[in-house]
């Protein structure tokens, strides 16, 4: 297999090797196979605060965080205590722990859920709040929007963004069209489109779930007060409004894309941040809808390891932390890069666009007919000139940054990033926007 990279990638090649041997793709998750932009995925061995080094002893600035938990950085000293005291304790026993209770009580208090289920995954969540909402609606049919991605629920791998346009896939072998004959996947900011869809299945609609702000298809934001349209039009018909918040969910604020529009769902998702790097995501809403779900109601929802009492102990001492001064640090943080990178690229005279919702962002290289023109939807990410962000990531990671690899996803930083860790990506920008002219 061939390599882009000047560094040395000995170690990781032989792991790649030996991994393909036992994992498909070499990988336990699509997109970390780099096969958007070729070349060695990078094993990674240690990390710490805004670097991550690889098993060949290459440290990266990681722009990736772990595809958005880290927002404190890597073995932040409080959580990694905190979880080393939870595991001297003992790792799992199957009954409620106290650690879970005050992190529900700090999900509810951040955001406008009055109660809050929690599973291991932001596929569980999504998952888990379909089936809820169908329950308690007693309809079938969900709409979702071209280029949200919700983890890898069957019904809604129907045109999802992340690895699955990564890899350039439409829907995915496996799913049947029984599975998704109730997913009415609608252009995303497209309030006609909505609108005709209730005209036409209003009474079967059971909710419409989508990414509070979208980023699996770069970040593109709603726009024209989307989400707000998205719940009035729910309430007029009777179905339900997810707001899917596993990657903004105490990332973008402290209450998440919530805290930027303030359009209250019925249901939400949540994951990522509030794990701290462990497997903890959750669903809540409204007290009455939450009733409907076992043992209070009849809407069967399990786990053996839902509210672990080591990933919520990282999941609550994340939370502890991330304060607001945390949060306008970040929004501080993100706002220089994209400056620095627009900067890059300008000099270069290659044709991008970079969106933002809040701290996240990402850069999509476009035409140059496209540059002054925003993405609003999946077509618009579709448009990007891929070859130049493999050549640009590659710049980049051979500089010692670590990139998303692939076009289609947000960019993520943490809190631990400083003076220092900028400094390191002024100087890749150069030779990186250079290969991307
Ligand atoms: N929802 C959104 C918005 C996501 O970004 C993701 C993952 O990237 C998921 C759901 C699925 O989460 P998980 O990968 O934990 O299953």
């Amino acid at each position: 297999m061939s390599d882009h990279s000047a560094r040395s990638t000995a170690r990781s090649t032989a792991l790649f090797d030996q991994a393909s041997a036992v994992t498909p793709g070499g990988v336990n998750s699509p997109v970390r196979a780099f096969r958007a932009v070729g070349g060695v995925p990078r094993f990674m061995a240690s990390g710490d605060g805004c670097h991550i080094t690889d098993v060949d002893g290459n440290t990266y600035l990681d722009l990736v965080c772990s595809w958005g938990p880290m927002l404190l950085g890597h073995a932040h000293p409080q959580v990694t205590a905190a979880v080393q005291a939870a595991v001297s304790r003992g790792t799992s026993y199957g009954t409620p722990t106290e650690a879970e209770v005050l992190l529900g009580e700090e999900i509810v208090a951040r955001t406008p859920v009055d109660k809050v289920r929690l599973v291991s995954s932001g596929t569980e969540a999504t998952m888990s709040a379909l089936r809820l909402a169908r329950g308690f609606t007693g309809r079938a049919k969900i709409i979702k929007f071209a280029g949200c991605y919700h983890g890898h629920v069957d019904a809604l791998l129907a045109q999802a963004g992340s690895g699955v346009i990564t890899l350039g896939i439409p829907g995915t072998p496996g799913v049947t069209e029984a599975t998704t004959a109730d997913t009415i996947v609608l252009p995303y900011n497209d309030q006609p489109a909505v609108t005709e869809a209730f005209a036409q299945y209003g009474d079967q609609i059971a909710a419409v779930i989508t990414e509070a702000s979208p980023g699996n298809m770069g970040v593109v934001p709603p726009q024209d007060n989307f989400n707000a349209f998205l719940a009035q039009t729910c309430r007029a018909h009777g179905a339900l409004f997810i707001s899917d918040e596993v990657m903004t969910g105490f990332r973008i604020t402290r209450s998440g894309w919530y805290g930027v529009d303030g359009v209250e769902p019925d249901l939400m998702t949540f994951g990522k941040v509030m794990g701290g790097g462990f497997p903890a995501a959750a669903f809540g809403g409204r007290a009455e809808i939450m009733a409907h779900l076992a043992p209070e109601g009849s809407v069967y929802q399990a786990g053996t390891l839902s509210g672990n009492p080591v990933a919520t102990t990282a999941g609550l001492t994340t939370l502890r932390l991330a304060t607001d001064e945390v949060y306008a640090k970040l929004d501080e943080t993100s706002a220089t890069i994209q400056r620095m990178v627009a900067t890059a690229l300008d000099k270069e005279g290659v044709p991008h666009v970079i969106q933002a919702a809040g701290n996240l962002f990402s850069v999509f290289f476009v035409n140059s007919s496209d540059s002054s023109r925003p993405i609003r939807d999946f077509a618009g990410a579709n448009a990007q000139v891929l070859p130049r962000f493999a050549a640009f990531f590659h710049a980049m990671l051979d500089a010692g940054v670590y990139l998303p690899p692939s076009a289609f996803e947000a960019w993520f930083v943490s809190a631990a990033i400083d003076d220092d860790a900028l400094a390191e990506l002024e100087s890749a920008l150069a030779p990186a926007a250079a290969a991307a002219a």
